[in-house]
């Protein structure tokens, strides 16, 4: 935005936006150049945009099936990204800290000088307390009391690593750089193993008390449901999760030369009648949750990520109809149902977002040299 934009947009005036922009200037975060935006006749003004190479955030998504791992910098940018598929069998948190420093060193040791390191950011499929990033519970990694932050900051030997559960994360990126850029009220509604919700009131992250807020998947539509991994019958997630999908598909784990998702995906662009059938079913159960949270939250905007995104096709008008039948008529009118903008990269750019906050809030916090954050990780 030029000097001009960044005055309107946040109500403050033309000299402290020159002190702002020059202070993260000198910080290197935000450069300043001839851009393309013109008001009236003269010369196009100086627009500010930020630098990736300022600050870069190595961003880990843990996920019951895979992980992911990448380098993105301010803006959102992303340098690079790696996921793995991983085993479906529960995997205790020292494995996947030593997964993630594995994947994560060569992709800090392969940023070009100049680069620099801020801190890392971690979305996880759990109930995650972010003031300590301790995660009471993970039903579907089969955690509980895991001090993560801690073990992932002495394993990688970084100091700044913060964590949020996953959902929470998909909606702030989604927010920040996807399909809810400029709304106010908005959830995201993410498919992986289970389901997790994330939620922007006002504006604002709803994080709960704790930060605990937003396990929609773990709320009763069924109760002549099934089990549930934390201990409950008929949570949203046992109607709509993975499992679900390979019970009303047939597919199972055997079957599936990529992956479940991907196999369904292939089955339902050949049109095979089972599988369509399977996703509708999960596109209803889908509806009828977002149905409840629409009559909870009076949201602007639903965005849908995870595997229902790369299903939406195939789940979108089952998904349709059972939040109509569920949403009352006044905030179903008001209300507007999307994709993902973001995809896969959802959650591990909302993982950097979370560490760029905090720099943006104080950017004399940075590390003074480049790669001085490094430490041993680089070796
Ligand atoms: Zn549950």
């Amino acid at each position: 935005m030029s000097r001009s934009e960044l005055a309107r947009h946040t109500g403050l005036n033309r000299s402290t936006i020159r002190d702002l922009v020059g202070e993260l200037g000198s910080n290197g975060l935000v450069a300043e150049g001839r851009g393309t935006t013109r008001h009236g006749p003269g010369r196009p003004s100086s627009v500010a945009t930020p630098r990736p190479e300022g600050a870069v955030v190595l961003a880990a998504e843990l996920e019951v099936d895979s992980m992911a791992v990448a380098t993105v910098g301010l803006g959102g940018h992303i340098f690079d990204e790696i996921r793995v598929p991983t085993s479906q069998v529960s995997r205790s948190p020292e494995d996947m800290v030593s997964d993630l420093a594995h994947l994560g060193r060569p992709l800090i040791a392969s940023l070009p000088a100049g680069h620099r390191l801020v801190g890392v950011g971690v979305g996880v499929a759990g109930v995650v307390r972010r003031q300590d990033g301790f995660v009471h519970v993970a039903p579907n990694l089969g955690w509980s009391n895991v001090p993560l932050r801690g073990m992932i900051s002495e394993e990688l030997g970084l100091s700044r690593v913060m964590m949020a559960n996953e959902a929470d994360l998909g909606v702030l990126a989604e927010h920040r750089r996807g399909a809810g850029r400029n709304q106010r009220h908005l959830i995201y509604v993410a498919g992986e193993v289970g389901v997790g919700i994330g939620v922007i009131y006002d504006g604002k992250p709803m994080l709960g008390a704790a930060g605990y807020a937003g396990e929609a998947g773990h709320t009763m539509v069924n109760p002549a449901g099934r089990a549930c991994r934390c201990g409950s019958v008929g949570c949203w997630e046992t109607e709509v999760g993975e499992e679900a999908l390979a019970r009303h598909s047939g597919v199972s784990e055997g079957d599936a030369r990529e992956g479940l998702v991907d196999e369904i995906v292939r089955r339902a662009q050949a049109g095979d009648a089972r599988t369509l059938a399977a996703v509708g079913e999960i596109g209803r159960w889908l509806g009828l949750g977002i149905g409840n949270l629409i009559n909870t939250f009076n949201p602007e905007l639903v965005v849908i990520g995870g595997f229902f995104d790369q299903l939406y096709p195939w789940l979108e008008p089952a998904m349709n109809a059972g939040a109509q039948q569920m949403a009352l008529s006044a905030p179903w009118m008001t209300c507007s149902i999307r994709r993902s903008e973001l995809g896969a990269d959802a959650v591990l750019i909302g993982a950097a977002e979370l560490v760029f906050a905090e720099i943006i809030a104080d950017p004399s916090a940075l590390p003074a040299a480049v790669g001085s954050l490094v430490g041993r990780a680089a070796t």
